[in-house]
């Protein structure tokens, strides 16, 4: 038997959660604490230096030697800056360790690195971190040793937000206050606090870490650029769900292990639709935990799969051909005396709030479905949206059969009456349950998709932050809420105007639902009748951040000012650039120092065998058509090639980035592809022996 692992004992091990700040901290402290986490404001100075002993004690007696304001600047993942809490001697050279409230509350890390997309020159770099008290403080165990990461927001000196948690959590605050005027109107007068609640299942591939090491594309990309197709992709459905290999049985045990201790409820694993990719789901919690928690279990499934040899790839695209990775955002709203707003109940058509709240989502969504778009785009998932795997780039909403009938009864007569209910699925063998069934089926192509009691936004990244989407998510229905209750609050007749009101909104939003196939190509021509944007990539998308629609949007509910917003849409011009800019030095370099020396190699060993067999007297017609073929397609690579290279540089020298990064779209990723034609169909012609680097076969069915 192997050992038995409890749980129970190791869960939140490495976090400084409430339960062990109760336990260290006077009940004085501790209450303080605890209303600030709830209601805000701030620690006075005495309080916070107790909780910073009582962490630092805490954090050291676990082998803690530093500490770190954990933050997420806008590359999308996380920074972290370690400071050891060793201080001056005393007289007698002995040291003690020590940690002050001011240093838990602000850290002040050199701010000129990271992206900030003009806001913040050079010569002006402080920026300053911020304690989120909400989201609790951990350690983190690995080579460096153990460091105690507090989790902060990061903010320039003039306040302007520099990271992805900043803008989050002020979403959290708009939505809960918009939200709570609607609960509000149907007689809710307990509730204070309304919570935007995030379940996000990350999809991930494993590959042998030695065979990763062998390609450039992998170290430097993250994902493959050069690949003919293994004889074998997904067609015959065979991993999704099937059983878990050894090896990355191993490695899903430690990974869980690792995440319980550091308070991250995975819950869900399995085999995912490509070979070699797999998923795992945590349970649902506070959005800016979740995103948190997002971050720790990307950062630890690329720790963990090194320990056994593995390499994890989170890129959205690494293989063309089978699917690639996404990351489906779960989204509710919930009160803080226990109510989901979007549980419809058994009978949705009675609801009345549930059906105003969903009238104002669909709403939202309508009227912002640019921003939504945005929020899901990386570099990678430009890959992956529209493609016959993800959702497509339009935004639209499925609701189901249930819902869809009382929402066109609403619209057509203003009352819903009736619904359609769940009943019973025969199982049809006597020894087996009947079981109740949902009103409605799932639909897996739908970018955002109404599923049971939550809205299920499918088209985010598998690498990017769920800060992002939940934050658009927030501020979007935060605006509607703000606007249906402004027109309830005024009512004289409440009953009368809700109606009239979830008419309204369903009537002239009612374009955005569509409980078809996302995937056909019909939906991409009914979407543009209706009027449907369908932003095809990354950096179209940008521009929908400085619209003046987002603007009005973000600056009312002071999530973004117009200078953050103008930044934001910078970086991402900067991030899509130099990120093709390195994909396509790493082809040119693959290309020149790997692919063409192995043919020319290849091609030579053939040219002698021509002359061999031709001089034993045979005729070597099989072998000089090989050659004739290699060298056809060798000079297509070269030509390709050279044409990249000479594009690149010149595209490389822009100075306007945002026509550089339109450049790298229309002019490099063609160029590229143009070069990646020849190099696959070389693959197939060249001895196996012969080629640079590990195949598609060998990364995703030898893991
Ligand atoms: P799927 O079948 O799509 O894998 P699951 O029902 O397993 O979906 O749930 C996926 C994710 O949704 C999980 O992280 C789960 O905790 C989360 N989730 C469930 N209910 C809610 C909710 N009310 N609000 C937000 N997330 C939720
Ligand atoms: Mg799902």
């Amino acid at each position: 038997m192997s050992e038995v692992l409890n749980v129970e004992a190791i869960f939140g091990e490495n976090v400084f959660n409430l339960g062990k700040m109760r336990e260290r901290l006077t009940k004085n402290v501790f209450k303080e604490v605890k209303r600030v986490m709830e209601q805000g404001g701030e620690l006075s100075p005495a309080t916070a230096d107790i909780v910073a002993k009582a962490m630092k004690d805490w954090a050291v007696e676990h082998g803690a030697t530093h500490y770190t304001h954990w933050f997420q600047p806008l590359t999308g993942i996380t920074a972290e800056k370690h400071d050891s809490f060793i201080n001056h001697p005393d007289e007698n050279g002995k040291m003690l360790m020590e940690f002050s409230g001011k240093e838990l509350i602000k850290g002040e890390p050199d701010a000129s690195s990271f992206p900030s997309g003009g806001l913040r020159a050079t010569f002006e770099a402080r920026g300053y971190t911020a304690w989120d008290i909400t989201s609790p403080a951990f350690l983190k165990e690995d080579a460096t040793g153990v460091i105690l990461c507090i989790p902060t927001a990061f903010c320039s000196y003039t306040g302007e937000a520099l990271d992805k948690k900043t803008p989050l959590l002020r979403s959290m605050e708009a939505v809960s206050e918009q939200a709570l005027r609607i609960v509000k109107l149907f007689g809710n007068t307990q509730a204070t606090k309304v919570t935007a609640s995030v379940g996000p299942e990350q999809e991930y591939f494993l590959v042998d870490r030695q065979k990763y090491l062998q390609r450039k594309d992998l170290i430097f990309a993250g994902r493959t650029l050069f690949g003919a197709p293994a004889p074998k992709g997904q067609e015959l459905e065979d991993h999704y769900f099937g059983v878990i290999r050894e090896r990355i049985g191993a490695f899903m045990k430690d990974l869980n292990v690792e995440l319980w201790k550091l308070g991250v409820t995975a819950k869900t694993q399995h085999n995912e639709v490509a070979p070699a990719q797999h998923e795992l789901a945590p349970i649902y919690e506070t959005a800016n935990i979740a995103v948190d928690h997002n971050q720790l279990v990307m950062e630890t499934m690329k720790k963990v799969a090194e320990r056994h040899g593995l390499r994890c790839l989170l890129n959205e695209k690494p293989f063309a051909g089978v699917n690639g990775s996404g990351k489906h955002n779960n989204w509710s709203l919930n009160t803080d005396d226990g109510m989901n707003l979007l549980d419809p109940g058994e009978t949705p058509n009675e609801n009345i709030q549930f059906l105003l709240v969903l009238s104002c989502i669909l709403k939202a969504v309508d009227i912002h479905a640019d921003l939504l778009r945005q929020s899901a785009s990386d570099v990678g998932n430009d890959h992956r949206l529209g493609a016959n795997e993800a959702p497509p780039a339009i935004i639209s909403v499925f609701l189901g059969e249930q819902l869809e009938d009382v929402v066109r009864q609403l619209i057509e007569t203003g009352e819903a009456k009736s619904c359609l209910l769940g009943g019973k699925l025969m199982t049809g063998v006597s020894t087996l349950p009947d079981l109740p069934k949902d009103a409605t089926d799932r639909n897996r192509t739908s970018p955002f998709a109404f599923t049971g009691n939550k809205f299920e936004f499918r088209m985010v990244g598998s690498a990017d932050s769920v800060a992002s989407p939940n934050t658009i998510l927030n501020a979007i229905v935060a605006e509607a809420f703000c606007e249906a209750a402004d027109v309830l609050e005024a009512a004289e007749d409440f009953n009368l105007a809700v109606h009239d009101l979830i008419k309204k909104y369903l009537s002239e939003h009612h374009r955005i639902i569509f409980n078809g196939n996302g995937y056909a190509e019909e939906w991409v021509e009914e979407a543009q009748r209706r009027g449907l944007p369908n932003i095809k990539s990354m950096i179209e998308a940008a521009c929908t951040l400085t619209t003046e629609k987002s603007v009005k949007l973000f600056e009312k509910f002071h999530i973004f000012t117009e200078s953050e917003l103008e930044s934001r849409e910078e970086i991402l011009y900067e991030t899509y650039a130099k990120t093709i800019n390195i994909e396509a030095l790493t082809m040119i370099d693959m290309a020149s120092t790997q692919i063409i020396p192995a043919v020319m190699g290849y091609s030579q060993k053939l040219a002698r065998t021509v002359v061999d067999v031709r001089a034993a007297g045979v005729e070597p017609v099989v072998q000089a058509e090989l050659l004739g073929q290699i060298n056809e397609k060798l000079g297509e690579m070269k030509k390709a090639l050279t044409e990249l290279t000479e594009k690149e540089a010149g595209i490389y020298a822009m100075k306007d980035v945002k026509a550089q990064a339109f450049c790298y779209k229309d002019v490099i990723v063609p160029a590229m592809e143009a070069l990646r034609k020849p190099a696959d169909e070389l693959e197939m012609l060249v001895d196996r022996e012969c080629w640079p680097f590990p195949t598609y076969g060998d990364l995703m069915f030898e893991v």
